[in-house]
């Protein structure tokens, strides 16, 4: 007999966005086919857990009447795209939010096997039909130079991309999606009425390998600039560069990344430029505020009103007196709200009623769920990865050891008058760096069974690196090693500056004389 596999599904949801028709029937499916909990990951999606092999069909179509789909929430194509999830009713947004429906659909990949397979298990021929066609689009090859001509998959062809390719749309000032951190990075300019254009950054990816120093976190760098009439052939152009020539002998050295080192950012431009016909103008300067958590209440412009609420690790489930899930199904089934996950794993709800803002308050309260202002700020930053037990890749525990760690971070930040702090603290269970670890303040990276890497200074905007501060500090000691930093940190900081400035600024020899002398005092 077979044994129970247990699957993990993953959706695609461009920005995030969810009807809570949809909301609704996700979180029964977690209780019907899952583990009981619903997992919002760092690229605006949904993961369910511990789906038996034998309900993995009647899952994702549950999934797809809810016209959302999980091609694409994995494998080696373009993941989900993430855009800034801020609900601002104003034109610009309307029209960026256009922008991000036309690049989910033009970077798809058009497969009838998922619908063969997945959905009502009859054999599509592509383009047969109106139907076909309407389903699975007809879009036109990249370019007439590129070799791949397959009538269903244009863009992919027979072998898709050597891997993973990640696109995040940001908005200048507020850099919440780390755009730095994508294959393709898009950066909406414009005012509240007009979308002008995007500054292209291409190049980023978190993912590493210990045993492998030739792997790297890496920024994206700049490529140009386009205008929303250009964005499709330019991300498209893109993709195609690297689906042509990245490397495909070595999955470590496969990201869009190692291909722009290797060959060099004017020989990208110029393959892009080939492509499209046409030269990109130059990339505009960029100029960052914050990255906006976009956590409590706010107005959307628009008389309505939405309310940002923090997860934990991005997991809503019911433990013991904290019942997230509970508290939001009861206010999506009464209320109604539009949904929009953030890249930080947290969940807003749109478009409500200045009236109800107390009602809702309660009910989450009721619940035993805090208002985003009622959390310290090292808890309401931090960010984990799924890690142990459900991640093949893990090596150590991410999810898990989140909240011990930050109860006892949050002790020793109280203990040397740092209890307010904005500290970002991202933790994962393998180099890959899905929680993004190499831009916050504190990065902790599992290395091998209860022991992580300590990386610190990634600054408050997300266009530094961190650097690597320790390696294979046990979890228990994790808070010790950087007890004597945020000492330091309290007493000779500048005005105004943060833990991953004052790191950077200081250097990390100094950093670690500060320890060792913290030791021996
Ligand atoms: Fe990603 Fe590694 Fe965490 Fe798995 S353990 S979720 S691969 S960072």
């Amino acid at each position: 007999q077979e044994p129970h596999h247990q699957m993990m599904i993953r959706a695609r949801i461009p920005g995030g966005i969810v009807t809570p028709e949809a909301y609704l029937v996700f979180d029964e499916l977690s209780d019907r086919y899952g583990q009981g909990s619903l997992r919002i990951t760092t690229r605006q999606t949904f993961q369910w857990h511990g789906v038996l092999k034998g309900n993995l069909k009647k899952t994702i179509r549950s999934i797809n009447e809810q016209l959302v789909t999980t091609l694409g929430g994995c494998g080696d194509q373009v993941r989900n795209i993430i855009l800034c999830p801020a609900p601002l009713n104003t034109p610009f947004r309307r029209e960026l939010e256009n922008v991000l429906k036309s690049l989910a659909d033009a970077l798809s990949a058009k497969t009838p096997a998922y619908h063969e397979i997945w959905l009502d298990g009859q054999r599509v021929d592509v383009g047969a039909d109106e139907a076909g066609a309407e389903i699975y689009g007809t879009s036109q090859p990249v370019s007439a130079g590129a070799e791949v001509a397959d009538p269903v998959e244009p863009l992919y062809g027979q072998t898709y991309l050597p891997r993973k390719f990640k696109v995040a749309l940001a908005i200048e000032g507020d850099n919440c999606v780390d755009v730095y951190t994508n294959d393709l990075g898009l950066v909406a300019h414009g005012t509240k009425e007009h979308l002008e254009g995007f500054t292209v950054l291409v190049g980023g990816g978190m993912g590493r390998t210990a045993s492998r120093p030739d792997t790297y976190p890496r920024l994206a760098t700049p490529l140009g600039f386009v205008t929303p009439d250009q964005i499709i052939p330019l991300a498209r152009a893109v993709v195609s560069v690297q689906r042509d020539y990245g490397n495909r002998s070595d999955r470590k050295q496969a990201r869009l990344k190692y291909l722009l080192d290797n060959r060099g950012l004017e020989w990208f431009r110029h393959e892009v430029e080939q492509r499209l016909g046409w030269e990109l103008l130059p990339a505009r300067p960029l100029h960052w505020k914050n990255t906006n958590d976009h956590l409590g209440w706010h107005d959307q412009g628009d008389g309505r009103g939405w309310l940002g609420i923090f997860i934990p690790s991005g997991r809503i489930r019911d433990t013991g007196s904290f019942r997230m899930k509970t508290a939001l199904r009861e206010i999506v089934s009464r209320y109604r709200p539009g949904i929009r996950l953030t890249p930080e794993q947290n969940l807003l709800l749109t478009g409500l009623d200045p009236g109800v803002r107390t009602e809702i308050s309660k009910v989450l309260h009721q619940f035993g769920v805090p208002l985003a202002e009622e959390l310290p700020p090292v808890q309401r930053l931090a960010m984990s990865c799924v890690a142990l037990p459900t991640c093949g890749l893990a090596v150590a525990e991410s999810e898990r050891a989140l909240p011990g760690l930050l109860e006892k971070l949050q002790q020793t930040l109280a203990e040397v008058g740092l209890a307010d702090e904005p500290l970002s603290v991202r933790m994962t269970g393998c180099p890959n760096g899905c929680a993004r670890p190499y831009v916050g303040d504190i990065g902790l990276v599992g290395r091998s069974p209860g022991r992580y890497d300590i990386w610190v200074g990634g600054d408050s905007v997300g266009t530094r690196l961190a650097s690597l501060y320790e390696t294979l500090v046990p979890y228990e000691e994790l808070v010790n090693v950087l007890r004597p930093l945020l000492v330091a940190f309290q007493r000779h900081r500048r005005p105004g500056e943060r833990f991953g400035d004052f790191c950077t600024r200081v250097g990390l020899q100094h950093l670690r004389e500060i320890a060792k002398t913290s030791e021996t005092s």
